[in-house]
C-alpha cells in the first residue's frame, strides 16, 4: 500500500511543522521563543467554558444535525446581521470542525479537475494545498510590501480565465495582517461584475482583530450584487480564543451549503455537540472583550513593528489587523553567518534565527512571497521584546 495520488499533491502545514519543532526544542530544555503559531495566547472566556460545562450536564452529548444545531445556526444568522449587515436564513449556514474544515468542505464540494482558484499571495498556507487536494489549480497573484500586501482589481482580472471558479479573499490576512477597506472591496466587486462565473470565498477569520479604528467590511456586505455568489467564512477560533474547540462556519447559497453538508455527512458528521453549545454562548454573549483584546494586540503590534524596523535590512509594514507581521528581508538575503553559511533563502534565515537566535518564525516561502518571514505576536510583551532583541542581535552578527 502507498499513499494516494491526491495525498501526494499536498504538503504538511508549514506553520504546524514549526510549532512541533518548537515543542521538541522546549522539551529538550532549549530556551526558544515560539513566534510561529497562529493562536491567540488569551484563554477562552469563562462564560463560554461555563456554557460547555452546562451542555455536558444537560446531556447535549449526542450526535447533532450534520451541519450545525438549530441554536448555533440561529446564533450565526444573528451574528451576520449584527456584525456584518448580512441577512441569511439557517438553510444558508454551515457549521464545521474549524474554519479550515469549512474551507476544505467548500473547495472539495465545488472543484473539478482543472478548475482554477485565484489565491492572492502571500496566502494562508492551507489554501493552495486544499485546492490541489481537490484536483484544482491555485493561480497566485502576488502583492508585495510595496503595495501593502493587497492585490488590485486589475491584477485579479488578469488572472481570471474561463476555468476560474473561486477568488479567495482573506482580510485581515494571515500572514500579513493587511486588511481591505470597504472601498477596496467595492472596486474588486465592480470588476467581478464583469465575470459572473467567478465566486468569492471571503475568509473573515480575523474580523474582530483590527487596529487604529479600521472598519472591517466583508465583500457580500459592501457589494450586494455578489451576495449570491459569495461564501462568507468565519469561526470562533481567533476572535474567542477557541482554537481547540474547532468551530468554523460559513454562509452562502443554499445549494452550496447542502453540498458541504453532504460531504461532511460522510467524513466528520457533526462538529462536537459541546463545542457547538460553547459557540452559541461565544456568539450571543457579551462582545465587549473583543475590543479590549484587539487593543492589547495593537500594543504588541506597535512594539514589534517598531523593534523590527530598527533592525538594519528589515522592513516591516504596519498591518491593519490579525496578529501577524510580515517583515520583508530583502536587505538580509545574501548575507553570511559567523559560521560561514550563506543565507540565500528566507528558509535559511529562519533556520539561522532558530539555531542562533532561539526565535521560531515561519519563512515567507511557505506563504508564497519571499524573502520574508511571518511573526505571530500573540504572546506576552516581555517575550516579544526579548524575541525582537534576539532577532536584531542575530542579524547584526551577519556579514
Ligand atoms: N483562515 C485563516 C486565514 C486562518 O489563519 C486560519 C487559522 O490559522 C483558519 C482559516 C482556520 O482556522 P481554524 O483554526 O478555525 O481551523
Amino acid at each position: 500500500m502507498t499513499p494516494s495520488t491526491a495525498l501526494g499533491r499536498i504538503q504538511p502545514s508549514a506553520t504546524l511543522a514549526m510549532t512541533s519543532r518548537v515543542l521538541e526544542l522546549k522539551a529538550k530544555g532549549v530556551d526558544v521563543i515560539g513566534l510561529g503559531a497562529g493562536e491567540p495566547d488569551f484563554d477562552t472566556p469563562d462564560f463560554v467554558k461555563e456554557a460547555a460545562i452546562r451542555a455536558i450536564r444537560d446531556g447535549q452529548t449526542k450526535y447533532t444535525n450534520v451541519d450545525g444545531t438549530a441554536a448555533l445556526k440561529k446564533a450565526i444568522v444573528d451574528k451576520f446581521a449584527r456584525d456584518n449587515d448580512l441577512t441569511y436564513t439557517p438553510d444558508q449556514v454551515s457549521v464545521n470542525v474549524g474554519g479550515k474544515h469549512t474551507l476544505f468542505n467548500a473547495l472539495v464540494a465545488t472543484i473539478d479537475p482543472g478548475d482554477e482558484v485565484i489565491v492572492p499571495a502571500p496566502y494562508w498556507v492551507s489554501y493552495p494545498d486544499i485546492v490541489q487536494f481537490a484536483g484544482g489549480t491555485p493561480v497566485f497573484v502576488a502583492a508585495g510590501s510595496d503595495q501593502n500586501y493587497k492585490v488590485t482589481p486589475d491584477q485579479i482580472e488578469a488572472a481570471i480565465t474561463q476555468k476560474t471558479k473561486w477568488l479567495i479573499l482573506n482580510s485581515p490576512s494571515n500572514p500579513t495582517g493587511a486588511a481591505y477597506t470597504a472601498d477596496e472591496l467595492r472596486a474588486i466587486g465592480r470588476m467581478l461584475e464583469r465575470h459572473p462565473h467567478v465566486w468569492v470565498m471571503a475568509d473573515d477569520m480575523y474580523e474582530h482583530i483590527t487596529y487604529d479604528g479600521f472598519e472591517f467590511a466583508t465583500i457580500a456586505q459592501v457589494c450586494p450584487t455578489l451576495y449570491d455568489r459569495t461564501l462568507t467564512v468565519n469561526g470562533c477560533s481567533k476572535a474567542y480564543s477557541m482554537t481547540g474547540w474547532r468551530i468554523g462556519f460559513a454562509a452562502g447559497a443554499p445549494w452550496l451549503i447542502k453540498a458541504m453538508a453532504k460531504l461532511q455527512s460522510q467524513s466528520t458528521s457533526n462538529p462536537c455537540s459541546i463545542a457547538q453549545a460553547a459557540a452559541v454562548a461565544a456568539l450571543s454573549g457579551p462582545q465587549d472583550f473583543l475590543g479590549e483584546r484587539a487593543k492589547a494586540f495593537q500594543k504588541r503590534r506597535d512594539l514589534v513593528v517598531g523593534m523590527l524596523n530598527a533592525i538594519p535590512g528589515v522592513t516591516c509594514p504596519t498591518p491593519e489587523g490579525a496578529f501577524y507581521v510580515y517583515p520583508d528581508l530583502s536587505g538580509v538575503i545574501g548575507r553570511t553567518t559567523p559560521k560561514g553559511e550563506l543565507l540565500d533563502t528566507d528558509e535559511k534565515i529562519v533556520g539561522y534565527l532558530l539555531d542562533e537566535g532561539r526565535v521560531a518564525a515561519v519563512h515567507g516561502g511557505a506563504f508564497g512571497l519571499s524573502p520574508a518571514l511571518r511573526i505571530s505576536y500573540a504572546t506576552s510583551d516581555d517575550l516579544l521584546r526579548t524575541a525582537c532583541e534576539r532577532i536584531g542581535e542575530a542579524i547584526f552578527a551577519l556579514r
